[in-house]
């Protein structure tokens, strides 16, 4: 299926293929429907298998169409490292700008100030690594009681990187019945715990 007939809007259609981005990878193939749709997916593959557009378009596409409040995103993205925090901002960037969204990232290492007054500007989607965002909260600049959709990426590394508690005391802070999106590498050990806790009868896709 084409990016159209997976059931995005015209609007991301159209970035992407400004983007040169036209035919889906298989990942995204098997997940974006699902997403959508509003289910729990799963998604095992690896780097470079395209799962940034695979959870980041649908995370767009139902979150379109009504802003956030300020310091209170309505969609989570949490990553293990700076680098890949900045990567999937870049990758989302024209997308969310052509749906009317504002995204933004907060990761250590950078001025805790300037990401607190970002996110009181409003920000649709955050994208954050756990420690930085649980200063955040604590600071109170940051609330994920309006959070609808929270997207896991590189799970498996969130969790050989010890910050498993860190990720289970930011997931408890967002609505339970929200939509969750995994994905990982490897599914077994830690990344199962979690899935088993937070994830509602998840749909499974394995590229
Ligand atoms: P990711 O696995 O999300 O880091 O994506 C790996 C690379 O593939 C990135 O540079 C993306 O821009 C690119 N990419 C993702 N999906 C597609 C696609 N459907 N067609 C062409 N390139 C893509």
């Amino acid at each position: 299926p084409s990016f159209a007939e997976l059931g995005l809007p015209v609007a991301l259609v159209q970035t992407l293929r400004n983007a040169g981005i036209e035919k889906p990878f298989p990942i995204q193939a098997a997940t974006i429907g699902d997403a959508l749709a509003g289910r729990d997916v799963l998604g095992r593959g690896p780097t470079g298998s395209g799962k940034t557009l695979a959870f980041g378009l649908p995370m767009l596409a139902r979150l379109a169409g009504s802003p956030s409040k300020p310091g209170r995103p309505r969609g989570l993205v949490l990553v293990p490292t700076r680098e890949l925090a900045s990567q999937i901002e870049r990758s989302l960037d024209e997308a969310a700008l052509a749906v009317g969204l504002r995204v933004a990232s907060v990761v250590g290492g950078a001025p805790i100030k300037r990401q607190a007054d970002r996110l009181a500007r409003g920000v649709d989607l955050l994208i954050a690594t756990p420690g930085r965002l649980d200063d955040l909260i604590k600071q109170r600049s940051a609330d994920l009681s309006e959070v609808s959709i929270v997207a896991l990426d590189e799970a498996d590394h969130m969790a050989d990187m010890g910050f498993l508690p860190q990720v289970t005391r930011l997931l408890d802070r967002t609505p339970k019945n929200g939509q969750r999106l995994l994905f990982s590498a490897t599914l077994d050990g830690d990344v199962d715990k979690l899935v088993k806790r937070y994830m509602h009868d998840p749909v499974t896709h394995s590229t």
